[in-house]
């Protein structure tokens, strides 16, 4: 970057730190010796996610966080948490260092991550993902997450509160010859 007070080509750093998704370094012009700050910001290479279908669309960390925004909608969670779930997730795409990524695979490291955070938050994202056929499915799953939170995190409240899903009251309806 040039002087912007003398437009210099050449400057020295006196001072870089890290600051949130960069570094911010403080540089001296070698000419006119005025000082000014520049900030570098890592641009990550071009992630494309393939979709269901086999489309292809560049992965948008704003679409993640919305997806996962709504499934965690009213939950009482951690100010900042789905933002670090989703930088958690964006990092590890990056670090994979592939081009592509399916986009069952993002959806599986949500779901697992997820699955540690909030209970209902997973269930609630699972349903829309996974498409569930139906409530049996889906109530499977409820099952089995019950199963394996017979000791709950301390952090996370009882599983399904009688209002959080529209559990079908009557038995799955079967026909018997
Ligand atoms: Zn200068």
């Amino acid at each position: 970057m040039n002087c912007p007070f003398c437009g210099y080509f050449d400057s020295k750093v006196i001072d870089s730190r890290e600051v949130n998704d960069g570094i911010r370094r403080r540089r001296q012009c070698l000419r006119c010796e005025m000082r000014f700050t520049t900030y570098e910001r890592l641009q990550p290479a071009s992630l494309f996610v393939i979709k269901k279908d086999g489309r292809r669309e560049e992965f948008r960390r704003e679409k993640l966080l919305a997806g996962i925004r709504k499934a965690c909608e009213k939950r009482p969670l951690p100010g900042g948490a789905v933002e670090s779930l989703v930088d958690e997730i964006e990092g590890e795409l990056y670090q994979s260092g592939k081009a592509e990524i399916p986009s069952a695979a993002i959806g599986d490291m949500v779901m697992a991550k997820l699955k540690k955070l909030d209970h209902i938050a997973y269930i609630r994202f699972a349903s829309v993902y996974r498409e569930f056929a139906d409530i049996t499915t889906l109530k499977e799953e409820v099952d089995s997450l019950a199963g394996h939170a017979l000791t709950p995190p301390a952090d996370q409240l009882p599983l399904l509160p009688a209002d959080e899903l529209p559990v079908q009251t009557n038995k799955p309806r079967r026909v018997h010859r």
